[in-house]
């Protein structure tokens, strides 16, 4: 006689085609066949919905799926009925987009039993009419895919799945299986309790992704490095994911003037235009779609080759699904996402006139996900614990703290500091509360529960809020703390964290990194002249670069600074300008910059482009660096009617220091500006000269913090900072 297990093997071949389960499968349906609730948590392209199409068309009776999307259903029941071409019957939905006689039909094929599985929207569910229909005819279990949106806590809350448990014990007794990708504890918990299912067996695969590879990068330059990324990867497929409609609109718009076939998707298109843009991805006629999250639930292409974030998601749960849509076939799967912390306030923006408890949720969850993005740990790692999984390995070699780990500390008696003051306190507190007690910061919740008083208060001042926040992540993945994910995330000591108490060893441990901060793209190519840029060019030619600057900076017994910043290098690095033309579109390349210093460079990109056969992101649109900013050029005519700076500052109603701030951008933007007239007002001629020497022969850098530090006590910032204005505006452009 047949096996159980041959007799699944048998179907499944039959049906689908397929020789061998995945995973679980084969345990999960057998055990549904034994009319018992599962819970299945199983990440994205695991083959979540081989666990009800095999049972459903198996089993006496017909399936409820119930699943979110109507768009989604019709691709899904669509799959089926190519699987299975001999029954018509067999599969259907019923939602809100069908015409009268469209239900009639499904109608009498459910009656008539032909019908196996019925995927229903949740609204549609709870219609008193579907419900009666439903109440005459066998069913053979209900299975809730996409079972987050649930919980509030998921990425995709959606208020009618609310409601499932109450209807299905309403139309009639039968097994459960919920089904979904996210896996926090938090989500778990409350979609067990809201099913009624807190007995059903649990089956967790693990959430790795082996395939793919993680990666956060700075988000300045992020058009030119998206494009630069697309080109390197030609013929490949892709997504970018942006938060808004309007951003989709630009990014697939400024792909297509590059070269690259791009097509948006977003809930403001028509319909039929959304449908052709997916088709059109998943025929490979487009290769990069550019989406809100709206797309992608339920795409099954399995040769997606990177997912970009061009925001950062709002969750790392989003996250999670929507770089698991890359490499589902397990091939290459390339996740970059693009990080700035002023993103991070914007999305803060957005929640304001939320339910405070929407609010409270919303926040939790992006500081997870700014945990995340700042985090020096394996990401993987990071990700896996998020979920409640544990990843023991080292180092993941595929992620880029792993691939560029960064440097290590001694870490015991941080956390020693770290585990005293939780494990003594009477109450139990949030981390940034904690990171607060030991920085010293006293703000009024701090003082309301008199900690500005506590032994404990500001032991870590010198260390700063950022610092104790990266500590306690790492107290936690090392489980020497805790967290309660009922309770807004209260810390506690475990009793691995009370052994470490008595008997400390050695921990070491990893400072967040640092991430600048930008305003966006355009702001970005002239704020960021003069920080150290985001990385993401090409490293052996930049090297090359700095190379050749530092030779030159010999030569011409100039400080290196002063020929070019380190971020028109990168800058460089990205483009590949082999014409001083080519070059003025760099940031902070002027006209006059160019000229000066920009042959030798142009001529050894051009060599390196050659020998490297590289594709140069030739037609790339760089906005030029001249800001259409109306206080540039209202800075730069009064200039040159040498206005005070005074006048000019109260004119635009800026502080002084503001305005030395765009001065100093236009300046390292390029452009030429004689302030003499000013300087001779305000500062001595002695110490123009001294300072004018010091940035001329005795500096390496153009930092100002140094500059004061050297120069000593008889200069004030701002004279320093007028006299290098003069400075890179002679020796520089
Ligand atoms: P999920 O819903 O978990 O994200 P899907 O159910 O969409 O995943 O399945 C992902 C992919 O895996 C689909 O292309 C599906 O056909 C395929 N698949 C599922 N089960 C098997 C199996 N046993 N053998 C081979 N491929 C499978
Ligand atoms: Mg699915």
């Amino acid at each position: 006689m047949q096996s159980k297990s041959e007799f699944l093997h048998d179907k499944l071949k039959t049906f689908f085609g397929f020789s061998s389960f995945k995973g679980q499968q084969e345990e999960i349906i057998m055990h549904l066949m034994e009319n018992k609730d599962a819970f299945v948590l199983m990440p994205t392209g695991g083959g979540k919905s081989l666990c009800y199409q095999l049972p459903a068309l198996i089993m006496d009776g017909t399936a409820v799926i119930i699943s979110p999307l109507i768009a989604l259903m019709k691709n899904q029941v669509d799959a089926i009925r190519g699987f299975i071409y001999e029954k018509e019957g067999v599969a259907h939905f019923l939602n809100s987009s069908l015409t009268k006689s469209q239900i009639h039909e499904v109608k009498e094929d459910l009656i008539s039993g032909r019908t196996k599985l019925l995927y229903v929207a949740p609204e549609s569910l709870t219609k008193e009419e579907n419900i009666y229909l439903l109440k005459q005819i066998k069913i053979s279990f209900y299975a809730v895919d996409e079972a987050h949106c649930i919980s509030e806590w998921g990425h995709d809350f959606r208020p009618e799945y609310r409601r499932i448990q109450p209807i299905i014990s309403q139309i009639g007794k039968a097994p459960v299986i919920a089904l979904t990708a996210t896996a926090t504890p938090k989500v778990q918990s409350d979609i067990q309790k809201n099913l009624g299912m807190t007995n059903a067996r649990v089956f967790k695969s693990s959430f790795n992704r082996e395939n793919l590879y993680y990666e956060i990068r700075s988000k300045s330059n992020v058009d030119r490095e998206i494009i630069r990324f697309i080109k390197n990867n030609e013929g490949k497929s892709g997504i970018i994911y942006c938060l808004s409609r309007k951003k989709v609109e630009d990014v697939a718009e400024l792909l297509n003037v590059n070269g690259i076939k791009a097509l948006p998707y977003h809930a403001g298109l028509d319909a039929s235009t959304r449908s052709s843009n997916q088709d059109s991805f998943l025929m490979e006629e487009t290769d990069v779609i550019v989406a809100t999250i709206a797309f992608g639930m339920g795409i099954d292409k399995p040769d997606v080759r990177f997912v970009l974030h061009y925001d950062i998601p709002k969750s790392l749960e989003g996250y999670y699904q929507e770089t698991g849509r890359a490499g589902r076939d397990g091939g290459e799967g390339q996740c970059i996402a693009f990080y700035s912390y002023k993103d991070i306030q914007k999305l803060e923006k957005f929640m304001q006139g939320k339910l405070i408890s929407e609010q409270e949720i919303g926040k939790q969850l992006l500081l997870e996900t700014v945990a995340y993005a700042e985090s020096n740990l394996c990401r993987r790692k990071v990700l896996l614990n998020y979920f409640g999984e544990e990843y023991h390995q080292d180092n993941c070699g595929a992620c880029d703290n792993c691939l560029y780990p960064k440097k290590q500390f001694e870490g015991s008696e941080d956390i020693a500091l770290l585990l005293e003051l939780i494990s003594g306190m009477k109450e139990n507190f949030k981390a940034e509360h904690i990171a607060n007690i030991l920085s010293g910061v006293d703000n009024s919740i701090i003082k309301s529960y008199n900690h500005h008083h506590h032994e404990l208060f500001g032991t870590g001042k010198e260390k700063g809020v950022k610092f104790w926040l990266a500590v306690i992540r790492q107290a936690l993945i090392l489980h020497l703390l805790d967290k309660d994910i009922e309770r807004y995330g209260l810390l506690s000591c475990t009793d691995k964290g009370k052994e470490f108490l008595e008997k400390p060893y050695s921990v070491m441990l990893t400072q967040d990194r640092e991430f600048e901060e930008v305003e966006d793209d355009e702001e970005a190519q002239i704020a960021s002249a003069g920080k150290a840029g985001g990385g993401g060019g090409d490293q052996v030619l930049l090297t090359m670069l700095k190379d050749l600057r530092h030779s030159m900076s010999k030569r011409l017994k100039l400080p290196p600074f002063v020929i070019f910043h380190d971020p028109s290098l990168e800058d460089m690095s990205i483009q590949y300008p082999v014409t001083l033309d080519e070059l003025k579109n760099c940031q902070g390349v002027g006209e006059g910059k160019a000229k000066k210093f920009g042959k030798e460079f142009v001529e050894l990109i051009a060599r390196y482009v050659a020998e490297n056969e590289i594709e140069r992101p030739l037609d790339l649109v760089v906005k030029s660096v001249v800001n259409k900013s109306v206080n540039k050029v209202y800075i730069i005519t009064s200039i040159d009617r040498k206005l005070s700076f005074e006048d000019i500052a109260e004119a635009k109603d800026m502080e002084m220091s503001e305005l030395l701030d765009e001065v100093e951008s236009i300046v390292n933007s390029g452009t030429k500006l004689n302030i003499d007239y000013y300087i001779k007002q305000t500062v001595d001629d002695d110490k123009v000269d001294d300072i004018y020497e010091y940035f001329k022969t005795e500096t390496d850098t153009d930092s100002l913090k140094v500059a004061v530090d050297e120069l000593g006590r008889g200069y004030t910032e701002e004279e320093i900072r007028l006299v290098r204005i003069k400075f890179m505006s002679e020796i520089g452009n």
